[in-house]
């Protein structure tokens, strides 16, 4: 039973930072499970205009604000605003979570943990296992940096090589050569695609309203690989409605959002947030959205 929300002089806000925000399933989440742990807490979006950040960011000290995520364009420019950013975010370069203690800021990156906990629930192990990202921006870092640290041997793909190329060359030298990492162009998918166990989409491909398009082609896919796409709008996109098609384990994009917001709540608070009653509320949403949206074409 969730109990009813009621707002005081006492509430503790914590919020989201980015622009756009309108679109953010993260209010939804969260205020989901402060209601249902019964903590006189609320979560907020705002949407922050780029020379803006730095006051929003301050703003969080200011007016005691305990906790924030950040969102997209911010991820990276944030960090220089804050009092201490964790070692893994500073590697990826990106932070999605801030938490505030007694005035002093601190920089955090869920995604790649999320990432890393969503595959662990399909693989018992991660040695000798080789996965292929599509995808060079900001979430396949996050995931790079994931894979890599629990020793997956990792390659990279992307529209623009040259920026994958940059990145993994980057992460050998932060690893220092942990684990196999390297690039192949999107033309040689095709010949290369049987040596891995692990698939990811980390690009926008196949997502609202393009639902048609997939990264790679499905015709290639194999039973045996794990295939997760970060798309989370629509809830199933055609590359993991065709990898269940052929009976490969899948991580839908939606998990993924939902498994960051859980880690940066349990960040932020110290207590385990109601996780799979997140992830339902979540998809639920998305549900409800993807049939709207069929109503009315
Ligand atoms: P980003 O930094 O802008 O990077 C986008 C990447 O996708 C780049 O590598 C880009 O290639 C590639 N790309 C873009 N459009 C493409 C196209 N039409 N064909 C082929 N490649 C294309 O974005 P991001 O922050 O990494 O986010 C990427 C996607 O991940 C988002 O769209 C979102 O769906 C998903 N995401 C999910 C979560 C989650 O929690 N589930 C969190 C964050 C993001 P170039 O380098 O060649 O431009």
């Amino acid at each position: 039973m969730v109990k009813k929300h009621v707002l005081n002089a006492e509430t503790e806000l914590y919020c989201l930072i980015g622009k756009p925000v309108s679109h953010s399933l993260s209010p939804l989440m969260h205020n989901y499970a402060f209601r249902k742990l019964g903590l006189n807490a609320v979560y907020l979006a705002f949407k922050v205009n780029e020379e803006k950040l730095q006051e929003a960011v301050d703003g969080l000290k200011a007016l005691n604000i305990k906790g924030a995520n950040v969102t997209i364009p911010y991820k990276t420019s944030v960090i220089k605003y804050l009092d201490s950013v964790e070692e893994t975010a500073r590697r990826i370069g990106a932070v999605n979570t801030i938490k505030n203690s007694d005035g002093v800021l601190s920089g955090y990156n869920t995604d790649w943990s999320a990432a890393v906990e969503l595959l662990k629930e399909k693989l018992n192990t991660f040695r000798g296992v080789n996965a292929l990202i599509i995808g060079a921006g900001g979430v396949a870092r996050a995931i790079l940096y994931g894979l890599i640290e629990n020793g997956v041997n990792v390659t990279v793909t992307n529209r623009n090589l040259d920026k994958a190329e940059a990145m993994v060359n980057e992460f050998k030298t932060i690893f220092k050569n942990k684990t196999e990492c390297n690039t192949i162009p999107l033309t040689d998918i095709k010949k290369e695609i049987s040596r891995f166990n692990i698939i990811i989409n980390a690009t926008p491909v196949g997502m609202t309203p393009n639902i048609n398009e997939t990264p790679v082609n499905p015709d290639y896919l194999t039973s045996k690989m794990i295939v997760f796409d970060t798309v989370y709008n629509p809830l199933e996109t055609l590359l993991i409605k065709k990898a269940k098609r052929i009976g490969c384990p899948v991580i839908e994009g939606y998990r993924m959002l939902v498994k960051q917001g859980v880690l940066a709540f349990k960040i932020w608070t110290g207590i385990q947030p109601p996780a799979k009653d997140m992830e339902r509320i979540v998809y639920l949403k998305l549900k409800a959205e993807a049939s709207q949206i069929n109503k009315s074409v």
